[in-house]
């Protein structure tokens, strides 16, 4: 998935679970990843075209997690953006001519999901989990190694983390979250935390910064910087809404961006913008009351 899982557990012996819980996590990135050309995910984007192909249960809730935050965003989620994305990962701004073809491929519409089977409407579709897939490891890890007894540990995938009882004597884990410039200390338990921002993933040209996250209506990088951190119960939700609202702050403001975070129970967005995008943000209200 890109990226590094770090495990912190208090037990007596957690050796033996840490290492199912990393079993796991390399189980999950062989199946979600649009890295490895074998995946279980290349492999359903290479034969689910025009027919049901049957999948995982991992790959499947995935999908299904991500096909609703995709229609709860009109669209600013689409896990189908991998045409356009493989051609920011050369980092360069691709050529809009690029950008045109590779954009009449992406619309989570055209991902049917039958009994747990995917099919694909369109020739050369490329599904990418990145803002997803990363969120569910960390809550299947964490489940694990619940199952195994051990419930005092939190597991980090950078930005994304799944956190569980608390440590001995404490009544929480100190977490600071960092959407952006802003700094909020907290100490929470059995939840989960994502965040979103292109604080260390852009590509630069020409004094504009193009952020990771890609605006499906454009195929660009949001070019608005803004700082997404997402508290929810549910580790897809924490990861993919970060992604999601972001995109949603940056094509319609933080306002609307609240208002896709709380059509999902338990969520909570802290969403920042650097100084430029706020007093964007301020002009419009003004708008707004004249
Ligand atoms: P995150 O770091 O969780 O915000 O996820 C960013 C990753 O999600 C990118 O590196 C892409 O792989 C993918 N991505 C970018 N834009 C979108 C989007 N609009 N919808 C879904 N996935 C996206
Ligand atoms: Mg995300």
């Amino acid at each position: 998935m890109g990226t590094v899982f770090r495990i912190t557990a208090y037990a007596d012996d957690a050796q033996p679970a840490l290492r199912g819980a990393f079993d796991r996590v390399a189980d999950l990135d062989n199946k979600l990843s649009d890295y490895k050309p074998d995946s279980e995910l290349m492999d359903v984007c290479r034969n689910a075209y025009a027919h049901p192909v049957p999948v995982s249960d991992d790959l499947f809730r995935v999908l299904k997690t991500a096909l609703r935050i995709s229609a709860d965003s009109d669209g600013a989620f689409d896990v189908t953006l991998g045409p356009v994305i493989r051609l920011w990962r050369l980092k360069r701004v691709p050529e809009r001519q690029q950008i045109e073809r590779a954009l009449k491929l992406v619309d989570y519409r055209n991902i049917v999901l039958g009994d747990h089977t995917v099919e694909l409407k369109l020739p050369g579709m490329q599904m990418d989990l990145g803002a997803i897939a990363k969120g569910y490891a960390a809550e299947e890890a964490l489940k694990l190694l619940r199952g195994r007894g051990i419930s005092r540990a939190l597991v980090a995938a950078s930005g994304d983390l799944a956190i569980g009882d608390p440590p001995p004597g404490k009544t929480g884990w100190t977490v600071a979250l960092e959407p952006l410039h802003e700094r909020h200390v907290r100490e929470l338990q059995d939840i989960f935390v994502g965040t979103s921002g292109d604080a260390e993933q852009f590509t630069e040209a020409h004094g504009i910064r193009y952020s990771h996250i890609i605006d499906p209506r454009t195929g660009m990088g949001l070019t608005k910087r803004i700082g997404v951190t997402v508290i929810a119960p549910d580790g897809m939700l924490a990861d993919a809404l970060g992604t999601a609202i972001s995109v949603v702050s940056a094509q319609r403001g933080v306002a609307a961006g609240q208002a896709l975070a709380h059509k999902y129970p338990g969520v909570e967005a802290l969403i920042a913008l650097d100084f430029v995008g706020a007093a964007e943000e301020q002009g419009n209200h003004h708008q707004d009351h004249e």
